[in-house]
């Protein structure tokens, strides 16, 4: 019997899943898992669309259709908590199991504060985090920095600190400090997270701390409620996964990395909010200038519930009728989710103008952390 708290291997019995999993499988093992035994009716799960620089949210019914949803696409930049209001007049009364990302889980969790998704229908099952790359910049660093075809590119991933592809002809590895260092690598708001390891989920997994004969082979998951671990138990009982406690020294190195990627995430804060502070005001009125108001930063943001529609109404505190859009439209923007930001770069990743919205948001949402934290205590989850 799994329990709360524990760390283990685990790896699926399916020799077919394993090959096509990131890790050991045990992530769709277990949403295979819940689906066969009605733990929930449908699972919303990501999978590859026209290549590897798509990723396409699916709910699925079928256990079948998961094995479509094994591995994991760093270039798929998508966030699946706001998806879930879509469903949600559908799934009333039903349970639905999910991957998150550390992203996705906060988002859950604004959207669960606001009573417009019942956690107690959700299962979640984390995957880590270290970062994902927005696919247009994906293709572009794989052209300019590793001088290969992003077209010609059949598997990306990354490890050990190095963003490694394998492409017709051979495979390269770069390490992400030094894309970083020349403007590739991560998602910026991706650099400046803090949380790696999502462990308000229901179970936490990833490859961090999986050495030796497992290195590779295995999920590492840390178990994170009960709901968790009944899962994973009834999954074990049921042989559909095997499992062995977490090697000490691999539960060591993987919170050394933790705290090393924490230490990194406050590097990259200090470095982008330091630029931004002398001129905060200046630089939003400048960048904001390009803004088309196409409303996709609100559509895309899990935080912000409002409806587009009510942005475009004649309003008191914003002139309407302005193209580019006047600067209190997106510094009311700030101010309605400042409390709330959860710095998922979604607002930016989707801007056509490409206008750094997720820094502004995330540095003011930082700043009021500070003032308002050391009074009202610390947010639940460290973003
Ligand atoms: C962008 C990204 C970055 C990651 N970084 C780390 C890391 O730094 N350290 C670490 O220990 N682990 C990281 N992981 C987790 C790791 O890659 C594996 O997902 C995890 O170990 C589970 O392995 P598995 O074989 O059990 O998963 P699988 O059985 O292969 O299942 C993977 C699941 O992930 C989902 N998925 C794939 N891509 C995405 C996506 N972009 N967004 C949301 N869901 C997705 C799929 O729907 C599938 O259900 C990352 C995962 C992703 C998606």
């Amino acid at each position: 019997m799994a329990k709360k708290g524990e760390m283990l291997y685990a790896w699926t019995n399916d020799a077919g899943l394993l090959k096509k999993a990131e890790c050991g499988g045990a992530v769709t093992e277990l949403l295979k898992y819940a689906l066969e035994s009605k733990t929930v009716d449908a699972v919303l799960a990501v999978t590859r669309g026209v290549d590897l620089y798509d990723a396409v949210p699916v709910l699925v019914t079928n256990p079948k259709d998961l094995d479509n949803c094994a591995g994991s696409l760093h270039c798929g930049t998508i966030l699946l908590s706001k998806l879930v209001m879509e469903y949600a007049p559908k799934m009333s009364g039903k349970k639905l199991g999910m991957v998150v990302k550390g992203c996705d889980m906060m988002g859950l969790l604004e959207l669960a504060k606001r009573k417009l998704v019942n956690l107690d229908n959700i299962v979640m099952i984390g995957v880590n985090c270290g970062g994902s790359v927005s696919p247009v910049a994906a293709r572009k660093m794989i052209k300019e920095k590793f001088g290969v075809d992003p077209n010609t590119v059949t598997k990306e991933e990354i490890d050990k600190g190095q963003f490694i592809i394998e492409y017709e002809g051979g495979h390269k590895g770069i390490s992400m400090d030094e894309l970083e260092e020349a403007g590739f690598g991560r998602r910026s708001n991706c650099r400046r997270c803090k949380l790696k390891i999502p462990r308000q989920a229901d179970l936490a997994c990833g490859n961090w701390g999986v050495i030796g004969d497992k290195a590779g082979k295995a999920t590492f998951v840390e178990v994170c409620s009960d709901k968790g671990a009944a899962l994973l138990t009834k999954a074990v009982d049921a042989k559909k996964l095997s499992t062995e406690p977490a090697n000490p020294k691999g539960v060591e190195i993987r919170a050394k990395v933790e705290n090393a990627m924490y230490k990194l995430g406050d590097k990259w804060r200090k470095h982008d909010f330091e630029a931004l502070a002398p001129n905060l005001w200046e630089t939003i009125a400048k960048e904001t200038g390009r803004c088309m108001k196409c409303m996709a930063c609100i559509e895309h943001c899990p935080v912000c519930v409002t409806s587009a529609d009510k942005y475009k109404q004649p309003d008191m505190m914003i002139r309407h009728g302005f193209i580019p859009a006047d600067p209190m439209f997106h510094l009311r923007r700030f101010a309605h989710i400042s409390d709330s930001c959860i710095n998922c770069g979604q607002c930016e990743e989707c801007c056509p103008s490409e206008i750094p919205l997720a820094l502004f948001s995330h540095a003011i949402r930082t700043e009021a952390d500070k003032f308002f934290e050391p009074k009202l205590g610390k947010s639940v989850y460290t973003n």
